[in-house]
Formats: C-alpha cells, structure tokens, sequence
C-alpha cells in the first residue's frame, strides 16, 4: 500500500490559484470521513514511513503549506467538526511577526497575500496563539524560517533550517524531525545540511506513491485541486504502489 499525502495551501469562499474553495474543501473533508478514511498525525506518518505503524488501509496524510490564516478561520472548524487530522508547515519568520500585533483578517488571494505578508502580517498569517489553540486537529512543523523570500531579514539556509527548528522548539517544545521545502527546491547538498540540523522526514511538492520504505527524505505529496471527485479518483491512484508511481512518471506535478 501506498499513503497519499494531500497538500493544500488556502482554504477561502471561492476557489482559485492554490486556493481551495471552502464548498470544495468540505466535500472533499466529507467524502474521507464519509468512506472511514483514517488522517494520520505527523507521527503517525513518520512512523509508517519508518515502518513501525501499521496505517490502516484506507490512510491519508492531510498537510497544508505556509501557516495562512485562512486555515485556521476556515479549515480548522470543518476538521473539527469530522473529527479529522492534518498537519500544518510554518515559515517561522512569518508566524513571528504575526504574532507581534493583532490585525483584522483579510481572505485574500495568494498573490495578494504575499503582498500583505511585509505590511498587515496578521491579516493573512495565523499567530503562535493560533497555533496553540488548534493543536487539538493540526501538528505544526518546519517550512524553514523565511520561505527564502526574505520579507522581513536575510537567511543563508543554514539559518532557515536552524531558526525555524528553533522556534517550534521554543513555542511548541519539541524537536522538529519534519521539514517541508520551499516551493519544493532543495538538492542534496541541502538535504545533508537538514539532516546534521536535525530534521529527519523532508517533504517534496512532486506526486508519487509513500511507501513503508524507510527512505525518509523524499515524501512526495499531491497539490490539491478541483472537488471530491477529483480527491476520490486521486487517492485511489496514489493509494496504489504500481498505479501510482506509472501515474507520477506521467504527470509528476
Ligand atoms: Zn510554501
């Protein structure tokens, strides 16, 4: 068997570039809980990638990118309310200065989002109190410090790997073992450096099939789109180790 691993970014009214409509979302959510699918935590996930959990067959692995505030205004209830899981990466830097002043939320767009990130960071970036607060559905792990979009201060990776580690220390208090990349660059000079950081499970943005390998260092993950149809007749692809990893060679992104 196969766990696909489901990423979304924006959760709003009305779909649009990796944006997830809120009517979509809920289809989808409705669908897994509907058909018994089980949301693994990010333990959970690890541990089936290292082989010591044995995932129920109908799994899936829900994470979302970045720390928008969206996610917590409008995924956080419907997740709650089915009782599923999902995990959440943060740029730290973000969620830093977020968590400076409260702001009136804006459900922006994504491009015009990233413009509001140097300005009205709140009113798109959930806060540490967020955070805090929605443990009972999300996990929260590593998108590195900046995003290498240095909005607030320049990073040398080493410090993107290391300052974002450290913070979900800080807050959360535990040892961060999950990083996900930032548009889903890195090469294997970085993956050496993530692994001496600490970080031991590294998350692509390519498609593909997540075996109970062993091999922690490249997760592949399948950008969401479209409504429960299209989720229905995706999982059922990735869920399978031949179909899958075909399908992936096809169409990897
Ligand atoms: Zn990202």
């Amino acid at each position: 068997m196969s766990i696909p691993v489901l990423m979304y970014h924006h959760i709003l009214p009305k779909d649009g570039f990796i944006c997830s409509s809120v009517e979509n979302f809920t289809k989808q959510m409705k669908f897994l809980s509907d058909n018994g699918f089980y949301t693994l935590s990010s333990e959970e996930f690890y541990m089936y990638k290292k082989g010591s959990f044995k995932a129920p067959k109908k799994s899936v692995f829900i994470t979302f990118d970045d720390g928008w505030r969206d996610n917590i205004i409008y995924a956080y209830p419907i997740l709650k309310k089915l009782g599923l899981k999902a995990t959440i990466f943060l740029v730290t830097d973000w969620i830093d200065k977020a968590s400076e002043k409260k702001e009136k939320f804006n459900p922006l767009y994504h491009s015009d989002c990233k413009k509001s990130i140097p300005i009205n960071p709140n009113s798109v970036i959930m806060n540490w109190d967020d955070i805090h607060k929605s443990q009972d559905v999300f996990d929260f792990h590593s998108h590195t410090a900046s995003h290498r979009d240095f909005y607030f201060k320049e990073r040398s990776w080493q410090e993107d790997l290391y300052n974002s580690k450290k913070s979900i220390k800080k807050q959360l208090g535990y040892e961060d073992k999950h990083l996900c990349w930032p548009r889903g660059n890195f090469d294997n000079k970085l993956v050496k450096q993530a692994l001496e950081v600490g970080y031991e499970i590294l998350y692509t943005i390519k498609r593909g099939t997540n075996l109970p390998d062993n091999n922690l260092l490249h997760v592949n993950r399948l950008a969401i789109k479209k409504d429960e149809k299209w989720l229905r007749k995706n999982i059922a692809i990735f869920s399978n180790n031949i179909i899958g990893s075909l399908y992936a060679k096809i169409k990897p992104q």
